[in-house]
This record gives structure tokens, sequence and C-alpha cells, in this order.
């Protein structure tokens, strides 16, 4: 007898039917995902969160919320992403409310934590602080998570995060230095891939926080005085710029590439 229930293969038209659905529901939530992405309010601060970026002009462009290059902008594809990560965020700090840590995530208002310098146009906002917990670490600590692709997750867990991730370690000393937490860190990482769960400590490199903090200042002083800062690269083809893996590093490309390299030097 021929099979005419659902998903059999055998109903008239039924893969055709599928895939448009599949197509129409991804549709409408790629369209909604950039609509909303695109009503956020632009950020007007230097955020420590790319300040370990190599470029300079590049923070600077991000800065000054510098159109990117037709083409360059968020795909929803990467918007799904970075919604991952802030989700995965939560769970990764349920779980360790969970085992016992006293970890504060947001003030009594429901703000996260975080700092303000140079007349607000420097700023940070910490993933959370662990006051007290059932492991033997020195409170309080920091707590900063990040929800990694499996490749880049075992790349942290093989080199630590100080050599495989220098962004991240950059904002890390910033938060220990601005927040006064000079505890060691909890770095955790979450594979979005398996949920499995990487976490080490991070000693406070205090000469990093300062060579972070000055290059906040190099970038809020040019953007006073309307000064462009320099290019980090010699060439447009160069890895920084076109995006690309150089030695142990993966670069993505920058988003302003055209419009730099039509720029000044
Ligand atoms: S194209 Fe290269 S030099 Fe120009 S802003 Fe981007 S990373 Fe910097």
């Amino acid at each position: 007898m021929l099979d005419l229930n659902h998903g059999s293969g055998a109903t008239y038209g039924a893969q055709r039917q599928a895939t448009a659905v599949v197509e129409a529901v991804n549709a409408a939530i790629d369209a909604a995902l950039l609509t909303r992405h695109r009503a956020e309010p632009p950020r007007r601060y230097v955020s420590t969160s790319g300040l370990g970026r190599p470029c300079l002009r590049q923070i600077q462009f991000d800065t000054l919320n510098v159109p990117k290059d037709e083409g360059r902008d968020f795909e929803p594809a990467t918007l799904r992403i970075f919604e991952a990560g802030h989700r995965g965020e939560d769970v990764v700090a349920d779980w360790i409310r969970a085992a016992g840590f006293d970890l504060r995530t947001h003030r009594s208002d429901g703000r996260q934590f975080g700092f303000s310098a140079l007349d607000g146009r420097f700023r940070g906002h910490i993933d959370g602080c662990l006051v007290a917990g059932p492991v033997g670490i020195a409170y309080p600590a920091l707590w900063e998570n990040k929800a990694l692709g499996a490749a880049s997750w075992k790349d942290v867990v093989k080199r630590g995060v100080v050599l495989s991730k220098p962004v991240y370690a950059a904002q890390i000393a910033l938060y220990q230095a601005y927040l006064e937490l000079p505890h060691p860190a909890l770095f955790t990482a979450l594979n979005r891939d398996t949920w499995e769960l990487h976490a080490e400590l991070v000693p406070f490199d205090a000469a990093l926080a300062q060579r972070m903090s000055d290059r906040a200042v190099t970038v809020v002083r040019a953007n006073d005085h309307q000064e462009l800062l320099p290019r980090v690269a010699r060439e447009r083809s160069s890895v920084v710029c076109r995006g690309g893996r150089a030695g142990d590093h993966w670069h993505p490309s920058c988003a302003w590439i055209d419009r730099c390299w039509r720029l000044a030097p």
C-alpha cells in the first residue's frame, strides 16, 4: 500500500512545500532581525569590547558610527550568532549560580555593572562579578563569558584566552582595572556546538590594561580633534584589512576597507 503519511516522501508536492516553508520562515526571521538591528541606537563611545583590535583607525570608524562599506554590514546569519552568544551568557550564568556561586550580573535597577571614563566617551559593561562560591579562588573576581564556535573554542582550550583571543584578554584587563577587581578573573567559554564549558583564571595584566586605556584616550582625542588615525597596514591586501589568518590569529575582513583606502594614509 502506498504510504501517504507526512514525511514519507510519497505525498504529492510535499518536498517542494516543505522547502518553501523553510525559506519563508527564515526570510521572515532574517527580515525581523535586520529591522531590529537597524533600529538599535548607535553606540557613541569607545567600547572595551573592540579596543584590542589591531587597527586604531578601524576602532575610530566604529566609534564614530561611520557607515560600513556597501554589503559589509552584519548579515542576518551573524546577528543570529550574536544573539546565541547573548543567550548563552544567561545560560552559563544560570549554571554558575546553580553550582552555588554568588554571581552578580546586574544592579538593583536592572542595569549591567560597568564603568564610564573620559566624560562617558569610554565605557564598558561586565558580564558579572563572583562574590563567593564553592571553588577556592580569590573573591571578588570578574566573570567574563564568551560563546564560541567549535574550532575557536578548541583553540581557547588549547592555548588559553590570552594567547588565543587577545581582544578578549584586553577587555578583561580593562574591566579588572576600571572596576578594581585585581584578583584573577574567571573566564568561561561556551562551545556553541556541544555546550561544553571551558573555564580558566586570568591574572590581572596591569601593563595590558594601561596600553588599552591609552588607546582609548588616543581614539577619543582624535575624534575630538577630527583627526583620522593611521592605518595599521601598509597595503590593502594585508590580512588585517582583507581578513584571513596571520600566524595563530584569524582576522575578520574590515567593514570599512573601501572607505579606508580611499582616504589619506
Ligand atoms: S582597512 Fe585596514 S587599515 Fe583600514 S581601517 Fe580597516 S583594518 Fe585599518
